[in-house]
């Protein structure tokens, strides 16, 4: 699996629609200061169902809609879409090639696509799991990112070598299935209240 291009517009600097197109190799971007490279690693964590204003470097969550500049008026919604070669079917999905798009409008209605179709932000997430392309995987390691792995707190780190050895969606299936059980734990007290009412 590689990453094949990524579509942007209106996202942050890029107010004119583009694809970078990659290939199986290394890629770099090079720039001036402030032309907007962190912006298509910024892209690639928004798509990838991003929350935390924080890690987009934004204030809010619009802020990632073009603003405008002095020549140009702000635009009115954020596309990125990144496309991924599934050949070798990493992704759990009968498709060679996947497509993850997000779009958000002013208004704070947005959509998350997979492969064009209307997709939740929870079947992106699980798309990715234990493949270390999550938004919390490990293969965006951004600006500061390994010092803060060195020194974060152990448990920190442990999701990280939970993720790479491919344990994570057991995990969050076990916590599901944990709170289910929860559930049904009360709605069984609750029966038992009402069957010793009615004794
Ligand atoms: P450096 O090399 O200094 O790290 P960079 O090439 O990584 O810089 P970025 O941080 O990606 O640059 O881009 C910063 C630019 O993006 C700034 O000029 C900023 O004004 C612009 N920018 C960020 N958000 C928006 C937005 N919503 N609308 C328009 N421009 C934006």
């Amino acid at each position: 699996m590689y990453l094949k291009s990524i579509e942007v517009h209106g996202f942050k600097s890029f107010a004119n629609k583009i694809v970078f197109d990659f290939h199986n190799g290394i890629t770099g971007i090079v720039g001036p200061n402030g032309s907007g490279k962190s912006n298509v690693a910024d892209a690639v964590r928004w798509v990838l169902g991003e929350q935390r204003v924080k890690q987009l470097r934004s204030s809010s969550m619009q802020d990632v809609i073009f603003s405008g500049t002095e020549n140009r008026k702000p635009l009115g919604y954020a596309y990125v879409a990144i496309t991924l070669d599934n050949s070798d079917h990493q992704l759990p999905i009968d498709y060679e090639e996947v497509t993850i798009a997000r779009r958000v409008y002013r208004s704070g209605e947005s959509e998350y696509l997979l492969n064009g179709t209307s997709c939740r932000l929870k079947d992106v997430n699980e798309l990715f799991y234990d493949t270390g392309i999550g938004k919390e995987g490990y293969s965006i390691i951004g600006q500061g990112q390994i010092e803060r792995i060195l020194s974060g707190k152990p448990e920190e780190r442990r999701e990280l070598f939970d993720e790479a050895a491919g344990i994570v969606k057991y995990k969050r299936r076990k916590a599901t299935a944990q709170k289910k059980l929860e559930s049904e734990r009360q709605n069984l007290v609750r029966i038992k209240d009402i069957l010793s009412e009615l004794e």
